[in-house]
């Protein structure tokens, strides 16, 4: 069995009330490899008509499942991550092929995505209200916690697997039902998932998926359904602005997982070469295609050099090529767009000064593939460390003191990830708690964990998901006053 094996033919479709189904228009899109541009498969385009009817099939087992019991809720959830964990090769192929990622990498998203479903398999019994003494006496106060209701859930390619289960995972534990619009680039992950579900035996209706290559319009079309009571978003931080203006009219609960911009900070007295191992971790993890990819190598300016070298000499010994075969580190990027974006980027940064360390170039064709790259002395101001780079580039730039390092890394809309290096526990809590960010790491260089609150502030939104505030973003709460004479 391989990769895509795993996604039976009928399953390439609309999965709608529990039926697998072509769009109500009839149409379908391919599906990429982004290492060469060959078609895949292709999936049925779904339309406003039939994000319409997901949200009908949604609304309708609303009522049914939030009264289904909460070990039911979970069990659902075990078993889907059992069944995801005993095939997760084919997850891990299927997904490197229509995303590009290593089979290695993919199989690391593959257990950390479905942790999820374990995660929150064991949150669904754990969900509870209050019960107190109002201060001046006599009156019970109490609390009830309720499922939102339908949910709208919009996803990324970089990956097709986590972004989903982040959302399904607590949606479900928490008796919620959905319509999930995965990236149009990497659909096959998705309906592999909600395959997994059907047969852990989730009931009709609960999940929908309706891929597409007109996302506006399923949202528009949802979003204006005063049924659909809450969305959740992983995605750039320009859509993610649309959406939030566009669920004024219906008032919808958002969550809203954006983009990052994370600095990566290493003092004068880190373990240089510790340091070095988590910049490989925090920037090559997923191509450098990840929200808290380290995107501003921030080193004190007697340690730079030897950063630099040690990580030029790490990143120069990775192989490129395609995600699927045996000895590649780094697959290709996403699409040409990303590798344009990125040799412009680095160009410029180089025409300001910017000296090689080691790659800058993209390689010729077939397939989008960018060199990994190390720039030192980059100026503060350059695009590359204004943006977020999405790609394999670490670009240095060097610092004094600890002030100049905490000012110029807050100095970013963004605020979702940061990293910092240092054997100073002193330190370690004066940055931490100075860093705008709702993530440090400090001396790793890896922070995703589904035990732990992920989420950013400032234009990297609002909302966290995974640990036990994940599940909080899909309840109400309803307080009832309740005299005692
Ligand atoms: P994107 O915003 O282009 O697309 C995300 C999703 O939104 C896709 O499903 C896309 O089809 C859909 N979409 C695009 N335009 C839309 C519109 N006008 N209305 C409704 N839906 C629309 O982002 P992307 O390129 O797929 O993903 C990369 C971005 O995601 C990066 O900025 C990255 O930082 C961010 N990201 C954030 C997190 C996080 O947890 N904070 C995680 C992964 C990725």
């Amino acid at each position: 069995m391989s990769g895509l094996d795993l996604l039976e033919p009928h399953r390439r479709s609309l999965f709608i009330g529990g039926t697998w189904r072509e769009a109500a228009a009839g149409g379908r899109f391919p599906v990429l490899d982004p290492a060469d541009g060959s078609t895949l498969t292709d999936v049925a385009d779904g339309r406003a008509e039939d994000a319409r009817a997901a949200l009908d099939a949604a609304a309708g087992a609303q009522e049914s499942w939030a009264a289904t019991p909460p070990r039911e809720r979970g069990e659902v959830l075990r078993r889907a991550f059992e069944a995801i964990m005993d095939r997760a090769d084919d997850f891990a192929e299927l997904m490197s092929l229509e995303m590009g990622k290593t089979v290695a990498e993919a199989k690391g998203e593959v257990a950390y995505g479905a942790e999820f479903f374990r995660w929150f398999s064991e949150e669904a019994v754990r969900i509870h209200g209050r019960w107190m003494h109002n201060p001046a006496g006599g009156t019970r106060l109490l609390t009830i916690r309720k499922p939102v209701g339908p949910c709208l859930f919009i996803t990324p390619w970089n990956f097709p697997l986590a972004m989903g289960t982040r959302k399904i995972g607590p949606a479900v534990a928490a008796g919620c039902t959905m319509v999930v619009k995965p990236a149009e680039l990497t659909p096959l992950t998705m309906l592999a998932l909600a395959g997994a579900l059907q047969d852990a035996g989730l009931p009709d209706g609960v999940l929908n998926i309706v891929t597409t290559t007109t996302s506006p319009a399923i949202s528009e079309t949802l979003m204006a359904d005063a049924r659909l009571r809450k969305v959740s978003f992983t995605g750039s931080t320009t859509v993610g602005k649309v959406l939030v203006r566009q669920s004024a009219d219906q008032l919808q609960r958002m969550s809203m997982e954006l983009g990052g911009n994370a600095p990566f900070i290493v003092f004068e007295d880190a373990d240089v070469d510790a340091a070095v191992e988590g910049a490989m971790i925090a920037k090559m993890r997923n191509m450098g295609e990840a929200c808290t990819a380290a995107n501003r190598f921030l080193v004190h300016e007697s340690v730079a050099v030897e950063f630099a070298e040690k990580l030029g000499e790490r990143m120069g010994a990775l192989r490129v090529g395609r995600g699927q075969e045996a000895g590649v580190d780094v697959g290709p990027l996403i699409d040409d767009k990303a590798v344009e974006s990125i040799r412009s980027m680095v160009n410029d940064a180089v025409v300001a000064g910017a000296r090689v360390v080691v790659g800058g170039q993209a390689p010729e064709g077939p397939g989008h593939f960018f060199q990994p790259t190390v720039l030192l002395d980059v100026q503060s101001d350059a695009e590359i460390v204004a943006q977020e780079i999405f790609g394999p580039v670490a670009p240095i730039a060097t610092f004094a003191t600890e002030e100049e390092a905490i000012e110029r890394a807050n100095s970013t809309e963004y605020g979702l990830a940061s990293y910092v290096y240092t054997r100073d526990l002193n330190r370690t809590i004066r940055v931490s708690e100075a860093l705008q960010f709702g993530m440090v790491g400090i001396n790793t260089g890896l922070i995703s964990n589904a035990a732990a609150p992920f989420g950013g502030m400032k234009h990297s939104g609002f909302g966290r998901e995974g640990s036990f505030e994940g599940i909080e973003e899909y309840l109400e709460t309803t307080y009832v006053a309740l005299p005692v004479s």
